[in-house]
């Protein structure tokens, strides 16, 4: 693999596990080895890890990077160690999901670390029916097919309303 690798090429398909058993001190000892299915072809996870770190590292993303981190840190509480959360968000960051519209993140992602971002976007304000609150998402998010869309206030996939959007133009002056 000498050719220039995108970020396409090492993002993860699939998982992929493969077992070893092999003789060890004259007993059968059996292995996981887990790798990660790419366009690429299966490519072992902890070789895989240091590729997507090396584009991070040649596409001067490393900030991004961090950021993923911290902002999966704090959502992921089934991982239990440091590695297994850098790991998820290297599959997310080769992914490109901070680029995703559809990713129920990407509003509040963006919004925190990457505001430009939010700029070329369609963005419409809806109210759950869940929480009744009001929150801004993506026209991608709401044309998906389950009709749902994720509360940011609960966490759960609810029916929702549009809002007029004639009156939430940022510019507009404060009232009263
Ligand atoms: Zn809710």
């Amino acid at each position: 693999m000498n050719e220039k690798l995108t970020f396409d090429d090492l993002a993860q398909q699939y998982d992929h596990l493969e077992s070893r058993t092999q003789m060890e001190n004259g007993r059968k000892v059996t292995r996981f080895i887990s790798y990660v299915h790419t366009r690429q072809g299966n490519v072992e996870r902890s070789q895989w890890q240091s590729m997507v770190r090396e584009l991070i590292r040649e596409a001067g993303e490393e900030e991004l990077f961090q950021q993923l981190l911290e902002w999966t840190g704090e959502r992921t509480l089934w991982l239990k160690t440091e590695k297994e959360r850098e790991n998820y968000a290297l599959e997310l960051h080769a992914s490109r999901i901070f680029d995703k519209e559809e990713w129920v993140d990407f509003v509040p992602f963006n919004r925190k670390y990457r505001p430009a971002r939010l700029a070329s976007v369609g963005l419409v304000p809806v109210v759950a029916d869940c929480c009744g609150k009001e929150f801004i998402t993506t026209l991608a998010q709401i044309q998906n097919v389950t009709g749902k869309v994720r509360c940011p206030y609960c966490g759960r996939f609810s029916n929702y309303k549009m809002k007029g959007t004639e009156d939430k133009d940022e510019c507009n002056k404060e009232k009263g």
